[in-house]
């Protein structure tokens, strides 16, 4: 018989984004994986939404099933192009030649290959050393497997002129540490840049408990004034902050609602992972794409649009750019 889970109440200590203590419950939600319900608590202050009580030891949540892992070479392929677009729409792709890049959540080396092709020497950190290991044999990258912060253990001297954190930050425990972290690597004069879901997103409100940004592995959703709170008191005085245009048409809500328990009640079930794998085995035989690492650059970066607005737009991702003080 394993061990019931540990949990930690990060709510007895100050809001993680902006310090303030008053908090309020905002979801209990149901997950096949968890044996308890998943609560998330919400900061009177600046709507930062985080886990609490949450796993002692988040570690076990990201087996070799992990979602992101899991995914579709094509679905992966896609994800890196559009994170691709966004950094490049905001930094310009003539500035990442010879620029030192660090990629935090590297996961399978895909959008590493993309700024290291556009001239960038990247470096790129990831937690999973299975996954770290598939990034290094298939795009040749140089991730260290681990935390940031053990990766700042071993090399205290690396530094960075861009720091790239793509859908990582609502997957770290140890905030607002991460951020202060991703200041100590960077160079004078660097930015930090990355994606993360908003909570304060229109579709929020339209799905209730089914929002896609509600799952087991999101401990932490900014809205944006949480995030520049957070990135104001990690050492980023101005960040900028804007949300994705991309609205979800209303009329499919239903339906992927609908689609959305299926699932959940298949994974209770057991069967949803026999599934997926027939539907992959079937994916892969009926396309084979043309090799990701030939793509011309200037191809993906037609092909992948995502556009993002000013802050207040309610869109389903934040963008930020933050630079060190
Ligand atoms: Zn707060």
């Amino acid at each position: 018989m394993s061990a019931p889970p540990v949990y930690t109440y990060p709510e007895l200590a100050d809001c993680a984004a902006c310090g303030a203590r008053r908090f309020r419950a905002a979801a209990r939600l149901r997950f096949p994986a968890f044996p308890d319900a998943f609560q998330l608590l919400e900061c009177a202050s600046c709507g930062l939404l985080f886990n609490s009580p949450r796993l002692a030891d988040q570690s076990a949540l990201y087996r070799s099933d992990y979602y992101v892992f899991a995914e579709s070479e094509a679905g992966r392929q896609g994800a890196a192009m559009s994170q691709f677009r966004a950094l490049v729409d905001r930094l310009g792709a003539d500035r990442l030649r010879g620029k030192r890049v660090l990629e935090i959540g590297a996961a399978l080396g895909h959008l590493s290959s993309l700024l290291a092709r556009a001239g960038a020497r990247v470096r790129g950190v990831e937690l999973c050393g299975h996954v770290a290991q598939a990034a290094r044999e298939r795009f040749q990258a140089d991730v260290f497997a681990g935390s940031l912060a053990a990766f700042r253990e071993k090399e205290r001297e690396a530094r960075f002129d861009i720091v790239v954190a793509c859908e990582v930050l609502e997957h770290v425990p140890a905030q607002p540490a991460f951020l202060r972290d991703c200041r100590a690597v960077l160079a004078p004069g660097g930015v930090l840049v990355g994606t993360t879901p908003n909570a304060a997103a229109r579709s929020r409100g339209a799905w209730g408990d089914d929002w896609e940004g509600f799952n087991p592995f999101h401990i932490y959703l900014y809205t944006p004034s949480a995030l520049r709170a957070a990135l104001g008191r990690a050492g980023f005085p101005s960040p900028e902050i804007e949300s994705s245009a991309a609205e979800p048409a209303p009329g499919g809500v239903g339906l992927r609602r609908a689609r959305r328990r299926l699932v959940r009640a298949l994974d209770s079930a057991g069967i949803a992972p026999v599934l997926r794998n027939v539907v992959r085995r079937f994916r892969r035989a009926a396309r084979e794409p043309r090799p990701f690492e030939q793509r011309p650059l200037d191809e993906i970066l037609r092909e992948a649009a995502p556009s993002f607005k000013d802050a207040d737009a309610g869109g389903e991702k934040l963008r930020f750019v933050a630079r060190a003080e």
